[in-house]
């Protein structure tokens, strides 16, 4: 009996940290707070230490090909600027050796489906594109966000895609993106997600808003709006990269690739916990990822050429 309420109280705990993240989300710390009170961080520690990253027999992104992509002409001029290095960097970093742990070869399936077999190395970045949406809409639903992709590859301002491309998709202030019912700025600060088009097969993107005004009060908790960028935009690659067709649930299958039993992908576990990429001359912060070899999220600090 005293076995039974002490594991009632384990698994409370769990569910209050294990909600699952649409595709995912973060989320901006006022959803945060208005969800179930958060475990404090011993509990989390130990929380951690029974977690762990299943397989589901899905494809991963061998070696991610990003390119920035700016929505309109209005996007902040420091993300114009500054998002080629950053993404230069991570890509090409020893986060991507981290992550080369959830390669797919011999991974153990969970639920009997056939694993891809494919090996996570280091990514590279494609260059920056300025897009002139044929969607003037001041908030655009995620399909909409997957059609114009769609729509700029066909005009050939966007480069087809292949199996490692990933369109990193950056808003300028004043527009908000729907998920769902969800808003960004208002309930998340960014996602990934896939547009299944006829023509290009799966489209794979993260979506990120601009995080001055509405948003530096809810996603800002880095030092600048830039930094909060960097660690947004860090979650996100590394969940697309481990789990780039996402079907968003909290009961995780095929085509998923390495979620938990509740749906958590690898920057969900780790949401609000930070650590550094280093490049030779400048230091951007990013989250820190979940690391299956430690059941801990991986508090090293990233190196890039
Ligand atoms: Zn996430």
């Amino acid at each position: 009996m005293k076995l039974i309420s002490s594991m009632l109280i384990m698994i409370g705990f769990i569910a209050n940290t294990a909600q699952a993240n649409p595709y995912g989300m973060v989320y901006t710390k006022q959803e945060l707070a208005k969800m179930q009170k958060r475990p404090s961080s011993n509990d989390l520690d130990a929380i951690l230490s029974n977690s762990r990253l299943d397989y589901h027999g899905g494809m991963v992104i061998s070696n991610i090909l990003a390119y920035s992509v700016m929505w309109g002409e209005g996007v902040d001029s420091r993300v114009q600027s500054g998002v080629g290095s950053l993404l230069t960097a991570m890509l090409n970093s020893t986060l991507f050796d981290m992550l080369s742990q959830y390669s797919t070869v011999g991974a153990k399936v969970v639920g009997g489906h056939a694993s891809s077999q494919q090996v996570i190395g280091r990514g590279s970045y494609g260059g920056n594109v300025v897009i002139h949406p044929s969607n003037a809409a001041s908030t655009v639903t995620d399909s909409q966000v997957g059609a114009e992709i769609e729509y700029q590859i066909r005009l050939g301002v966007l480069p087809a895609p292949n199996e490692n491309t990933v369109y990193s998709m950056f808003f300028p202030p004043g527009i908000s993106i729907s998920l769902g019912s969800a808003l960004s700025c208002q309930v998340f600060c960014g996602y990934h997600h896939k547009y299944n088009s006829s023509q290009y097969g799966e489209i794979h993107y993260t979506v990120l808003p601009n995080f001055d005004g509405l948003c530096a009060a809810g996603c800002g908790s880095a030092t600048d709006s830039f930094a909060t960028l960097s660690i947004v935009l860090s979650h996100e690659i590394t969940e697309v990269v481990t789990d780039p067709s996402a079907s968003g649930g909290s009961g995780p299958a095929f085509p998923d690739a390495w979620n938990t039993s509740g749906g958590q992908e690898i920057g969900d576990l780790c949401a609000q916990r930070y650590t550094s990429l280093k490049t030779s001359n400048f230091t951007y912060e990013i989250q820190e990822q979940f690391d299956n070899r430690t059941n801990s999220c991986d508090e090293t600090i990233y190196t890039s050429p």
